[in-house]
């Protein structure tokens, strides 16, 4: 049976390589193997998809060409590079990572999956696709893409999540690599992203259709089986976009936690009527004279969606502890999350009038 079962799995690999060869798409990570250019895409495309990822990876390299241009960003360019991709953790652990590979490595990328992996923000699956990719080994890089078509595959119907389950999959897989590992594992980052995807794989057009026991079942579209979700916390916000002049408000959020060491919009929780918006920001020590609107937006992080009410409101002049920035130097220098930027684009709009 397990005998049988490996075949199965093998039969995937001549067709899969065949297919990516003609198929894959002409991403800017891929015109080549070198370890920085693989490391920086994995780790942006970490929860994000690839049309989100192209430009900022383009404008990325074009500013930090090399691990030691990364090394020494100063922090508030780096975030503003990173400005509207979200997860700003991955940027920061990026940069601690670029640090060490420079004092620990002399400058160069480490070439073992247990050096790479030791590198802050580098977790299995990323250590393996570096590893295998730029260096040819025979690492581990199962993802939520990999797991997805191995449970089809396999018609696996236990939980995904279970690491029992990631364990066997990865066994699995390792026992059928070919010489070129790493080609093998892009090749099945393609298929999950183009034909085998989460909601309706294309199996007609599926190059490994013939070995995949999940189709012959028919079972494809209810795998894999993911334990149930927690429901996101909900958080109720009123931010204040607060104009004096030409300027508006900014605080830093604090370090650690959710947008930790982020600039924001002035914030307080729990939902404010426009005159306790007044109220509020007459406690901070403006004077406000006039309440130009009140929007509302709705913001979903991964566990956590912020429902908030933004009073745009003029002030007479710039006080209280807030930082005063221009639209221009808040375009150029400062990072702001995309949760603000529907308030950000109503003030534009708002100032052009
Ligand atoms: Fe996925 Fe369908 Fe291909 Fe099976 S045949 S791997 S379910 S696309």
């Amino acid at each position: 049976m397990e005998k049988q079962r490996k075949n199965q799995l093998a039969a995937i690999v001549t067709p899969l390589l065949a297919w990516y060869g003609q198929n894959a798409r002409a991403l800017p990570w891929r015109r080549d193997r070198e370890p920085y250019h693989v490391w920086v895409s994995e780790i942006m495309l970490q929860q994000t998809r690839v049309e989100a990822v192209r430009g900022y990876y383009e404008r990325f390299l074009a500013a930090l060409p090399d691990v030691r241009a990364l090394a020494d960003c100063p922090e508030e360019r780096l975030m503003k590079l990173w400005e509207g991709l979200g997860y700003y953790r991955r940027a920061r652990n990026l940069q601690k990572a670029a640090k060490t590979v420079m004092t620990e490595h002399g400058g160069v990328f480490p070439t073992d999956y247990a050096s790479i992996r030791a590198l802050a923000g580098i977790g299995d699956y990323t250590a393996g696709a570096i590893a295998s990719i730029c260096f040819g080994q025979p690492t581990p890089a199962v993802d939520g893409n990999v797991l997805r078509i191995m449970a089809r595959l396999t018609n696996c119907h236990q939980q995904i999540d279970a690491p029992a389950v990631h364990r066997s999959f990865d066994e699995q897989l390792r026992a059928i690599y070919p010489p070129d590992a790493g080609t093998f594992i892009q090749a099945l980052m393609e298929l999950g992203a183009c034909v085998c995807t989460p909601q309706s794989p294309k199996c007609a057009l599926c190059p490994v259709c013939g070995a995949c026991l999940g189709y012959d079942a028919n079972t494809q579209t209810a795998l894999p089986v993911r334990k149930a979700k927690k429901a996101r916390r909900v958080e109720v916000r009123t931010v204040f976009l607060l104009r004096a002049n030409e300027s508006l408000a900014l605080q830093k959020r604090p370090d650690g936690g959710l947008l930790g060491g982020m600039w924001e919009l002035p914030a307080v929780s729990g939902e404010r009527t426009a005159e306790e918006g007044l109220e509020q920001a007459r406690r901070w020590g403006l004077d406000p004279v006039e309440m130009e609107k009140t929007l509302h937006h709705t913001h979903v992080f991964t566990h956590i969606e912020w429902h908030m009410t933004c009073h745009v409101i003029a002030v007479s002049h710039e006080a209280g502890v807030f930082t005063w920035v221009t639209p221009e130097a808040l375009g150029a220098s400062y990072a702001l999350p995309s949760a603000f930027r529907p308030f950000l684009d109503a003030y534009a709009l708002t100032a052009k009038q």
